[in-house]
């Protein structure tokens, strides 16, 4: 029985979705009033033009692969993004009233702006 030898990265475990959970779970707690309560939270490579996604019918959240090169501090930002999305599924005066409760907002949509204006990716998180 031949053992594939793993060379660049490692696969992921379904271990990394839970902690990807955690993390929204912990964000919700700390700056949404842990109102948001999603059902599930999970890294997807397929999320061409978005950054992330939430189906606020079964509360699922969905971040875009490529978040994973950039710092912490702008994928809680989309996480949180979305989260208010559960609560808020219109970009209006409350969505980004509970979206401002996280501090880094404003530095991480600038962020993001300019990463997406280097790769002529057009679109802030949905
Ligand atoms: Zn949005």
């Amino acid at each position: 029985m031949a053992e594939v030898r793993r060379t660049g990265r490692r696969r992921r475990s379904p271990d990394v979705d839970a902690a990807l959970m955690a993390r929204a779970r912990d964000l919700s707690d700390r700056y949404l009033g842990g109102l948001p309560q999603p059902e599930s939270v999970r890294w997807v490579s397929n999320q061409r033009s978005r950054w992330g996604s939430c189906t606020p019918g079964d509360r699922s959240i969905r971040l875009s692969e490529r978040l994973q090169k950039m710092p912490d501090w702008v994928v809680d930002y989309v996480l949180i993004h979305e989260l208010a999305h559960l609560l808020e599924p219109q970009h209006d005066e409350k969505f980004w009233a509970w979206v401002a409760l996280y501090p880094l907002t404003e530095k991480a949509k600038g962020y993001l702006l300019g990463w997406s204006d280097a790769s002529n990716l057009s679109r802030p998180p949905d």
